[in-house]
């Protein structure tokens, strides 16, 4: 899931986006996309790429240059409004009706088992990269699933959102929207520039599930949890490589104790891997100018 900052929707923009959705071609307040991985490169994008065009674009990259699995048949479905996404959730996406409000209001793209499911709203005012993002973002947690599929554990929260985001950064490198590098230097600046001094972000193992991770977005904001989480995959990927990090994943689709998967896969201990990011995380304040901090402070450094 990706949190965004709830932002009103013209009228302008919703008449127009109301009525593209409610064209001939829709059967309903959604827009339906088979989503195609498979053959030839696709042709470069031009400058304003339509939903359709972007979203194979990328599951393209993600499958043919990140090495990354898809289920046979993905589906995409992109929603006018907050109420039609939740509706799409319970109908179509196998959530909880009780559930789907709570964890998926503020949310602009949620994946479950049966695809990904994306606020159109929130879409139609963001730029260029920002879909992409998005679209990598959920896409990513798609195949993290498929890797562990048939498991009954999962990864850690930090693991599989602080992925999601390395594959968004990623897939704006590959589309030639900005240099994977230059992604990593903001979000260490959005870190730095937090409002909550580094030494009281939360630890790595209180991020490992959902309750901790969704108190801490709520209450000191995603830098403390998505751009942590982006920084400590960075440096697993650093360490190990990519390959390693999908090999950990997948052995989630196998019987296993906990703990195992990590010691099987890597050969440091996961506290110590914690702790030693955790050292490398507070460094970040001594290596970046605590004024290029404080300017960004003031401005509302973003991960994104
Ligand atoms: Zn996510």
């Amino acid at each position: 899931m990706k949190y965004r900052p709830r932002r009103r929707v013209t009228p302008l923009l919703l008449v127009a986006l109301l009525f593209t959705v409610a064209g001939p071609s829709a059967a309903g307040p959604y827009r339906e996309y088979d989503i195609k991985f498979t053959g030839e490169a696709p042709p470069p994008l031009g400058a304003s790429p339509g939903d359709a065009e972007l979203i194979n674009s990328i599951a393209w990259l993600m499958n043919n240059k990140l090495d990354l699995p898809f289920p046979a048949v993905t589906k995409a479905y992109v929603y006018v409004n907050e109420a039609t996404l939740m509706d799409g959730l319970v109908t179509l996406g196998g959530e909880k009706s009780d559930e789907a409000w709570d964890r998926w209001r503020n949310a602009s793209g949620v994946s479950t088992r049966n695809g990904v499911f994306l606020r159109g709203d929130h879409m139609a005012w963001m730029h260029l990269q920002g879909r992409a993002g998005l679209l990598a973002h959920e896409l990513a947690h798609i195949s993290q699933r498929e890797l562990g599929e048939g498991g009954k554990r999962r990864p850690a929260v930090w693991i599989l959102e602080g992925h999601a985001d390395w594959v968004k950064f990623q897939v704006r490198d590959l589309l030639g929207y900005r240099p994977y590098a230059e992604s990593r230097q903001n979000v260490a600046r959005a870190v730095v520039g937090a409002s909550t001094p580094i030494k009281l972000f939360p630890d790595l193992q209180t991020l490992s599930g959902t309750a901790g991770w969704t108190d801490w977005t709520r209450k000191a904001g995603a830098i403390t949890t998505y751009c942590q989480a982006f920084l400590a995959v960075d440096w697993l990927i650093e360490r190990y490589g990519s390959a390693k990090l999908i090999e950990f994943m997948g052995r989630f689709a196998l019987e296993s104790v906990p703990g195992e998967n990590w010691l099987t896969a890597y050969p440091i201990p996961y506290r110590q891997f914690s702790e030693e990011f955790r050292a490398r995380l507070e460094d970040l304040g001594r290596a970046i100018p605590p004024a290029a901090g404080g300017n960004l402070a003031a401005s509302q450094p973003s991960c994104d």
